[in-house]
């Protein structure tokens, strides 16, 4: 284990955000990094418990306490193949990770510091690109062909584990590049885009084929539709271009977003997030959209209704184009602050959470419900909104034991108006539906799951992975 008693000397200490003054006048990353003396002291926090939470907390069952220790100890490679065993991946994970494990860290629930995994996870992916430590290999093939739809994480983490194993395995991408929401959807200032080419700059050389601009579509129907299907039996059959492989797997990730169906949605000005943040993206990448297309919140008073991460992703592009001010409404009450006795240690805290975008400047407000979006000459000019309760339901009587009834929404005073030329749409992803596939198409990521994390995706990828070797090798 790292230094016994380190817990009780050394503080956590996090590397922090670049000043708000600096980073919010450009894209870059917003993260800073410790120097390597402070990043092995940090490590040598991590008591190496009988009982590591983190491991059961962590969806891809990163085994913490081991990479620590070999990085307290300044053995840099042997922490990165450590930690390669479990994390295709570390360099997105240290940076956009929500740490699940550092919540059920003993040295959060006992003194409110976790081990800083996350920082320490991604410093020694870093080094080991940095220092060779990623290395290219050729896995011998064993003649079979897999297909991948969609380069996301899922995806991404799915080609990664097959091609390993030896298959042949071509992505394909309905985008121009790969990564998915890393790319389209997660700002720069997360995660900067060259981290992912890098990695698929490895994937390539080592064998992994990636086919951009091609939308996987069913025989005779849109992808996207027949995925809504289960009545046709026709859509069963694949494009013609995956009729060549053993096997498909489908990590097509959450392709539609929640939209708000109230007066004035056909406004000009009202946008579904991903419509901002994947245009801005695709600027920083050199991009060009003439000026009818682009979205910008330069000088605009923006209003983001949903108060998650999509929303916070939005608030911190507002404020790099220039915007004049951002508000964040949330229809659900205000999480606790600190604590919530309703998910006890080791579960994942439900409370307050404030991020490097809701720090650079944004009013919040929960407990709001949108009722119309109101213009003039075709355009918003601000959005009608009401106060309200959550009122505790009756259950029904007869219903059974440990039910229980959805609050009801009740409207709290007068409906009033929040001033917005800019109208962003943050409020989630449905579930895709899929019809029963044959048996060799196996679905993983968002896709199955819905939306969720990207820790959670390459997990889902991986078992995935593991699902299509067993099918293959017994058929
Ligand atoms: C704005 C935003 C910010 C987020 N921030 C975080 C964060 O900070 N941390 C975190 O852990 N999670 C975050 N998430 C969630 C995370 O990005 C997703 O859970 C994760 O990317 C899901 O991975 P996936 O591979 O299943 O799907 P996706 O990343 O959605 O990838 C699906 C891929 O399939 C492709 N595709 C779809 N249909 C077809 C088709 N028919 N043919 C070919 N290709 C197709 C798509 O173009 C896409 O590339 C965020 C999500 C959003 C929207
Ligand atoms: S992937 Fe996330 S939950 Fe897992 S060890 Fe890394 S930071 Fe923790």
């Amino acid at each position: 284990m790292g230094n016994p008693k380190a817990f009780l000397t050394v503080p956590r200490k996090e590397a922090g955000y670049r000043p708000i003054h600096d980073r919010i006048h450009d894209f870059g990353e917003v993260e800073q990094t410790l120097n390597t003396r402070d990043r092995q002291e940090q490590a040598s926090r991590c008591m190496d418990c009988g009982v590591p939470f983190c491991h059961w907390a962590c969806p891809l069952g990163n085994k913490d306490p081991e990479w620590n220790d070999a990085l307290y100890h300044g053995e840099w490679e042997t922490a990165y193949k450590l930690l390669k065993k479990t994390n295709p991946f570390p360099e997105f994970t240290g940076r956009i990770c929500p740490a699940l494990c550092e919540k059920a860290c003993v040295l959060y629930h006992t003194t409110g510091e976790a081990v800083t995994n996350r920082e320490n996870e991604c410093a020694i992916a870093e080094r080991a690109f940095l220092e060779g430590y990623v290395t290219i290999e050729h896995p011998k093939r064993n003649g079979l062909r897999v297909a991948v739809v969609g380069s996301g994480p899922a995806g991404l983490a799915a080609a990664n584990a097959l091609n390993y194993m030896g298959y042949e395995v071509t992505v394909f991408e309905k985008n121009e590049a790969a990564g998915g929401l890393l790319r389209y959807g997660i700002p720069n200032f997360k995660l900067n885009k060259k981290i992912i080419d890098r990695r698929i700059e490895v994937m390539e050389q080592e064998g992994i084929t990636f086919r951009f601009n091609e939308e996987l579509r069913m025989k005779n129907e849109e992808f996207a539709t027949a995925l809504s299907t289960t009545d046709d039996s026709s859509l069963f059959t694949f494009h013609s271009s995956l009729s060549d492989y053993d096997a498909v797997v489908i990590a097509t990730g959450t392709p539609v977003a929640r939209d708000l169906k109230v007066p004035g949605r056909e406004l000009k000005g009202v946008h579904l997030a991903l419509e901002l943040l994947s245009q801005q993206n695709r600027v920083l990448a050199g991009m060009e959209f003439s000026k009818e297309e682009r979205i910008t919140a330069k000088g605009k008073d923006v209003l983001v209704i949903g108060g998650g991460d999509t929303g916070s992703d939005c608030i911190g592009t507002a404020h790099r184009q220039g915007c004049k001010s951002v508000t964040q409404i949330e229809i659900m009450p205000k999480p606790p602050v600190g604590h919530n006795p309703s998910t006890p240690w080791p579960s994942w805290p439900v409370i307050l959470k404030t991020t490097s975008s809701h720090e650079e400047g944004c009013t919040r407000r929960w407990n709001i419900n949108t009722l119309e979006f109101l213009g003039e000459n075709g355009k918003v000019t601000g959005v009608k909104v009401q106060e309200i309760e959550w009122k505790p339901a009756t259950v029904p009587a007869g219903s059974p034991a440990g039910a229980t009834a959805r609050p009801i929404m009740v409207a709290k005073g007068e409906p009033f108006v929040i001033k917005a030329d800019l109208v962003l749409l943050a409020m989630g992803f449905l579930k895709p539906e899929h019809p029963e596939y044959p048996e060799n198409v196996f679905v993983c990521g968002d896709a199955a799951n819905g939306a969720s994390l990207v820790v959670r995706a390459i997990a889902s990828g991986l078992q995935t992975a593991k699902r299509v070797s067993e099918y293959l090798s017994k058929q």
